[in-house]
C-alpha cells in the first residue's frame, strides 16, 4: 500500500502547477491502491471524495507547492480516518481498572494480555492477569507462562470454574491485594456465535469492565473489520487492538476499522515478542503509510516562514530582470527563517541516506557574511551593484567585518545568479522558476 500510494503522489510532487486533471489522475491511483489493500469500499469512496474537494480548491492550486499540498491533505485525511489523535485507555476513578480482552481464536488475545500488562507495569501500574479461557486446554498454562516471564501475577481458578465466577473472584482478589489493573483473557471461538457472546455478556455484567478491547488480526483484512462490527453490535466494545500488523503489508484493517465501527484502535501488535505492543498514533501511521518521514514538518515550516505574496513578487521581479541584492537578502532571510539549513536538508527523504551529506553541509557562517556584506551597502548599491567601485568595496568589507575578496565573491555570485535567471527565463519563455535561486 505504502509503495503504491507513494508512487501515485510522487507524480504530483515536482509539479509547479497542478491541473484538476493531474489531481484526479493521482486520486484514481490512490483509490486503486486503497482498494487493493482491502480497505472498505465505502470508506475509500468517502475518503477520495473528501480529498478531491479539498485538493481541487483554489487554495491548493495557487499555493507555493501544490503537489506537496495535496500530499499533506492526503496525510491529514488519512490521520482523520484513523481517529485523528491517539486514544488512550480509560482509567477507573476507583481502582482497579477492569480491562477485558475479547476476540476470535488465534487473534492474539492471550499474548496481548501479557504485552498489555507489561506496558502498564512499565508505567508503574500493578496489573493482575486473569485466566478466564477455560475451554482451550493450554490457555491457562499459556497465560501463566507469560506471567512468570514478566513477573506479573496470574489469577486462575482452573478449568472447572465458569468464567463469570473467575472474573468476579479476580476482581475481589485485586481489590484486596492492591492490584490496580485487571486484565481478563477470555475465550474465543473460530466464528462468532451466540454461546460465545452470551458468555462475554455475562462476564461484562458481572465485573463491569472500564474497557472492552477487541483483539483482531490485521492480516485478515476486511474480515477483521466485519468481526469488529459484529462484536460491537452484540457486546459493545470500547476500542480495538490490532495484532500482527508486522505481517500485514496491506494495512487495510488499520485504515477501515475506525471509519466503519466508530471505535478507535488503541494499540497495535508489532510482533510475537512481549515488548511488541505500541500505542496507536493515527498521524504516525499515516506518515508511515505515505513514507514521508519529516516532510510534513518541513512543509509546515515553509508555510509558516515563507510569505506567499513576497514570493510571487520576487518571481515577477526575476522575470523582469529587476532582481536586486535587496531581494537577494530578503529571500535569504526567508529561507533562513525556516531553521538551520543542514537540519532542513536532513528532513528531505533520501537526503539522510546521501553518503556525502558532509559536502552538502551549509556553511552558516558564510551566509552570515553575505548578510553582513549586503547590509553594509547603501540602498542605491543594493539596487544597482554595478556602481560599487574599488574604494566602496573596501568600505563595505570594513563595515561588514569581512574582506574585499569576500565582497568581490558575493558580487560575482550575484551577477552569475542574474545571468542564470535570464537564461532560465529565455529557456522557459514565461514558465516557472525554481523558487530558491541559490
Ligand atoms: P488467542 O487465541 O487470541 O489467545 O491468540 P494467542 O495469544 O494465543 O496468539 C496466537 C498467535 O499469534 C501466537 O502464535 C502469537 O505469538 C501470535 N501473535 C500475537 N500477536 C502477534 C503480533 O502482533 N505479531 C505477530 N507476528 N504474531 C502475533
Ligand atoms: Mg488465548
Amino acid at each position: 500500500l505504502a509503495e503504491k500510494l507513494q508512487s501515485a503522489l510522487d507524480k504530483l510532487k515536482g509539479k509547479g502547477k497542478l491541473t484538476e486533471k493531474d489531481v484526479k489522475a493521482a486520486l484514481r491511483e490512490v483509490k486503486m491502491a486503497l482498494l487493493e489493500a482491502d480497505v472498505n469500499f465505502k470508506v475509500v469512496k468517502d475518503f477520495v471524495k473528501k480529498i478531491q474537494e479539498r485538493a481541487v480548491g483554489h487554495e491548493v492550486m495557487e499555493s507555493l507547492t501544490p503537489g506537496q499540498q495535496v500530499i499533506k491533505i492526503v496525510n491529514d485525511e488519512l490521520t482523520q480516518l484513523m481517529g485523528g489523535t491517539q486514544s488512550k485507555l480509560t482509567v477507573a476513578s476507583k481502582p482497579p481498572t477492569v480491562v477485558m480482552l475479547v476476540g476470535l481464536q488465534g487473534a492474539g488475545k492471550t499474548t496481548t494480555c501479557g504485552k498489555l500488562a507489561r506496558v502498564l507495569e512499565k508505567q508503574g501500574r500493578r496489573p493482575l492477569l486473569v485466566a478466564a479461557d477455560i475451554y482451550r486446554p493450554a490457555a491457562i498454562k499459556q497465560l501463566q507462562v507469560l506471567g512468570e516471564r514478566l513477573d506479573i501475577p496470574v489469577f486462575s481458578m482452573g478449568d472447572q470454574t465458569n468464567p463469570i465466577d473467575i472474573a468476579k473472584g479476580a476482581l475481589s482478589y485485586a481489590e484486596s491485594h492492591g492490584r490496580d489493573y485487571l486484565i481478563i483473557d477470555t475465550a474465543g471461538r473460530l466464528h462468532i456465535n451466540e454461546e460465545l457472546m452470551n458468555e462475554l455478556k455475562e462476564i461484562k455484567a458481572a465485573v463491569k469492565p472500564h474497557e472492552i478491547l477487541l483483539v483482531v488480526d490485521a492480516m485478515t483484512g476486511q474480515d477483521a473489520v466485519n468481526v469488529a462490527e459484529k462484536f460491537d453490535e452484540a457486546l459493545g466494545i470500547d476500542g480495538v487492538i490490532l495484532t500482527k500488523l508486522d505481517g500485514d503489508a496491506r494495512g487495510g484493517a488499520a485504515l477501515s476499522i475506525r471509519a466503519v465501527t466508530g471505535k478507535p484502535i488503541k494499540f497495535v501488535g508489532m510482533g510475537e515478542k512481549l515488548d511488541a505492543l505500541e500505542p496507536f498514533h493515527p498521524d504516525r501511521m499515516a506518515s508511515r503509510i505515505l513514507g514521508m518521514g519529516d516532510v510534513l514538518s518541513l512543509i509546515e515550516k515553509a508555510q509558516q516562514s515563507i510569505d506567499l505574496k513576497k514570493a510571487q513578487e520576487l518571481e515577477r521581479k526575476l522575470k523582469k530582470q529587476e532582481f536586486t541584492l535587496e531581494d537577494f537578502l530578503e529571500q535569504m532571510k526567508q529561507v533562513r527563517n525556516m531553521g538551520p539549513l543542514d537540519q532542513l536538508l536532513g528532513m528531505i527523504p533520501g537526503m539522510g541516506k546521501v553518503k556525502h551529506l558532509k559536502n552538502l553541509q551549509v556553511d552558516e557562517k558564510a551566509l552570515d557574511h553575505i548578510e553582513a556584506i549586503i547590509n553594509s551597502m547603501t540602498i542605491e548599491e543594493r539596487r544597482n551593484p554595478d556602481i560599487i567601485n574599488g574604494s566602496r568595496r573596501r568600505r563595505i568589507a570594513r563595515g561588514s567585518g569581512t574582506s574585499v575578496q569576500e565582497v568581490n565573491r558575493v558580487l560575482k555570485q550575484f551577477n552569475q545568479l542574474r545571468k542564470m535567471m535570464k537564461q532560465l527565463n529565455d529557456m522557459q519563455k514565461g514558465g516557472k522558476f525554481g523558487r530558491f535561486p541559490f
